[in-house]
């Protein structure tokens, strides 16, 4: 299902024109049009989900070998250094366009590319409560 006025659907299936590097039944990848490096892509489904809270199964389990395909052709067409593999979801998360996206951005020594985060301490037992919170739901 499309979603009515949602960018990403109509990329996705070929109602707005995108700098396409891929596409199949189920996605396509296109070139990010404010790319943090050069070449930064985005695999898209062509079916609306919001985020990864929504996505269904079988199109969630397609997209990390997608991801592994394109990184591998873009590392050698761009002669990159390295990618990150970037999926945001929620506001807070830094997510912009509420349907459901992978970032492959391309790493050059020196490129300026800022994705690091402040690390914390942590108390094993802590750990261990969370874990078992999260074990618990699956
Ligand atoms: P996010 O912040 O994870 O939601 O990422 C949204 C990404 O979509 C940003 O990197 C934008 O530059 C990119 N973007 C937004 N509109 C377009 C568009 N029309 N074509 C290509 N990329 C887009
Ligand atoms: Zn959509």
């Amino acid at each position: 299902m499309v979603k009515d006025d949602c960018i990403f659907c109509k990329i996705a299936n070929g109602e707005i024109p995108s700098a396409t590097v891929y596409e199949d039944n189920d996605f396509r990848a296109i070139l990010d049009i404010s790319p943090a490096s050069k070449g930064h892509a985005l695999i898209i489904p062509k079916e609306h989900c919001d985020n990864i809270f929504e996505i269904k199964a079988d199109t969630a389990a397609k997209v990390f070998p997608l991801a592994a395909k394109l990184a591998k052709a873009m590392k050698e067409a761009l002669n990159c250094d390295g990618m990150n593999i970037v999926q945001n979801n929620g506001t807070i998360a830094g997510q912009t366009v509420f349907h459901f996206h992978t970032h492959l951005i391309p790493r050059y020594e020196g490129d300026g590319v800022n994705l690091t985060w402040k690390q914390h301490d942590t108390q094993a037992e802590d750990q261990q409560l969370l874990a078992e919170a999260i074990r618990t739901l699956l």
